[in-house]
């Protein structure tokens, strides 16, 4: 079988080589080497370029190199009905349950506070509070959601969630739908964003929903820029209704010189990389859906195009 692969941001050379030692004799074809079109059965992508996939008539299984997968169902020009899969990794998940956590620590143990005294030479002691007085909401109890949950929970924090189904994970607290939106804000200290990009999430942090959040309430986005109406985070980190925010994905990337979020010193800005596909491990699950494909058998992790995650 043929793979081809595509990615600006992934090592082709490591992705081959974790690839080949799963599936024995596998052809793998980095893009533009695409060698004889009719050849490719499968294509593992991470924003190919819009149109690409299409010149490959043989082409039964698009596989997102990612979790996200915003980008690869809005491309109208990708063949139809050719099922879509996603990464959906454990150890991509502990990635981004790391980085949650450093993001809620850095909020929780005031290294805000603590930075901006040492640029002063200020020795700006601040009592430590308990975990359990500390509330974090995580706004999507997906694959990644979920874990990042638990280990918050581990850490001894009042963890509450939000999804759109109702969720048993020991020690959150689960809302769910518009209905428990408010409720669910309401009592979020510190705010993760962790949804997917979709036309029912697109920009639904909003002034509105930032209101609802406790005054001085922190702010954490891992999940997608679009989710947030940047504007009106950008008001409410003037007015201190949000004191602080760790963002890793933005409404344009890379972020522009020009954008305000850069300016504040208690917004940490980093370059989405929150998790990122991990070839040593995700090959494997890469390997079973190809051999699933060859045998006819049920796909894993496979999206849904009209869901849109
Ligand atoms: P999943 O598809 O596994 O989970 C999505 C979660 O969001 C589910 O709990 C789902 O609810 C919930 N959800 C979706 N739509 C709504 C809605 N309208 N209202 C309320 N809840 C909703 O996704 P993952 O956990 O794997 O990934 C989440 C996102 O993280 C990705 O889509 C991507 O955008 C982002 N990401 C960011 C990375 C980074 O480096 N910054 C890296 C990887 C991913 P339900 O369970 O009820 O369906």
């Amino acid at each position: 079988m043929a793979l081809l692969f595509y990615s600006q941001f992934d090592d082709p050379a490591d992705w081959g080589k974790h690839l080949r030692e799963v599936v024995p004799g596998l052809d793998f074809r980095v893009w533009p080497e695409v060698g004889n079109p009719d050849e490719i059965e499968a294509a593992l992508v991470w924003k190919a370029p819009e149109g690409e996939l299409r010149k490959l008539p043989n082409l039964k299984l698009i596989i997102n190199l990612g979790a996200g997968v915003d980008s690869i169902v809005k491309d109208r020009s990708l063949p139809a009905g050719i099922p879509i899969v996603r990464i959906a990794d454990p150890d991509m998940s502990r990635m981004m349950a790391q980085f949650v956590l450093a993001a809620v620590l850095r909020h929780y143990r005031d290294f805000v506070s603590f930075a901006k005294a040492q640029k002063e030479r200020r020795w700006h002691y601040i009592h430590p509070r308990e975990a359990p007085t500390c509330s974090v909401g995580v706004m999507g109890l997906g694959n990644l959601g979920a874990m990042a949950a638990q280990e918050l929970v581990r850490q001894g924090f009042k963890v509450s969630g939000w999804a759109r189904s109702p969720k048993k994970i020991e020690g959150v607290q689960s809302f769910h739908g518009k209905e428990g939106l408010s409720s669910f804000l309401a009592a979020s200290e510190i705010l993760v964003a962790m949804l997917p990009l979709t036309p029912d999430t697109d920009g639904l942090i909003n002034a509105d929903v930032l209101a609802k959040l406790p005054r001085g309430a922190k702010f954490v986005n891992v999940g997608r820029g679009r989710l947030v109406d940047e504007d009106a985070l950008i008001a409410a980190l003037r007015s201190g209704h949000i004191s602080e925010a760790t963002l890793d994905v933005f409404r344009e990337e890379p972020l522009p010189p020009t954008s305000a979020l850069w300016g504040f010193d208690q917004v940490l800005v980093t370059p989405h990389l929150a998790s990122v596909a991990i070839p040593r491990t995700a090959s494997r699950q890469v390997a079973e859906n190809l051999r699933r494909l060859k045998k006819g058998e049920p796909l894993l992790n496979v999206v849904d195009p009209d869901r849109g995650y």
